[in-house]
This record gives structure tokens, sequence and C-alpha cells, in this order.
């Protein structure tokens, strides 16, 4: 599927333990990533600075959903699934 401009679910439901350029420690579980914008695009999008698991991240209706509010209920089950499960984090 294509991503849906201007969702932005994948920037604040999960963790992302790689450096962020404004978060050297990665980003919070449920927490905004300061990359994004105010229209719920990546300031950063298509710069080196921009983390490699933001790049590896592809739409997927399996954890997009069918709309933003489903695919932050989706990310956020995952995010506790993982951290059940003992990883680091969901996506990277
Ligand atoms: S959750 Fe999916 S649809 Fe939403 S911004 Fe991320 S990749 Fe795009
Ligand atoms: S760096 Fe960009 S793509 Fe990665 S979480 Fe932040 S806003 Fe999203």
């Amino acid at each position: 599927m294509l991503c849906r401009a201007g969702c932005g679910a994948c920037c604040i439901a999960p963790s992302i333990s790689s450096a962020i350029p404004g978060m050297p420690a990665g980003k919070p579980a449920g927490e905004r990533c300061v990359q994004l914008g105010l229209d719920n695009l990546c300031m950063i999008f298509g710069r080196p600075e921009r983390p490699a698991v933001c790049s590896a991240f592809q739409a997927d209706q399996a954890f997009c959903g069918s709309d933003n509010a489903e695919a932050v209920r989706i990310l956020t089950w995952l995010e506790g699934e993982t951290r059940s499960q003992g990883a680091a984090n969901s996506i990277s």
C-alpha cells in the first residue's frame, strides 16, 4: 500500500532506538518525533540524518490499518507486544 501522507502514526506510536536529530537517545513510544512537522510529514525525509529504520519502514495494511487512528492502535499494540517479548523496540 501507499503511505497515507499526513498520517504520521509510525512517527508517534512506536519507540525508535536510533538517534534522531533533536532526539539523540531515540524516541520513546507514544511520543511525537521532533522531526514530525505539523502537517505530519517528516521534516528530514530524504536526508542522510533520517534514521535508517525510518527509511526501511514500509507502509503495510497490517501496520497502517485503514485510517490513521487504526494505525496508532495497531502500532501501539505492537509496541506493547514487542516489549513484553523483551525486544528493544518495535520497528528497529
Ligand atoms: S503508519 Fe503507515 S500510513 Fe501512517 S505514516 Fe506510517 S507508513 Fe504511512
Ligand atoms: S525521523 Fe522522520 S520518519 Fe523518522 S520518526 Fe521522525 S518524523 Fe518519522
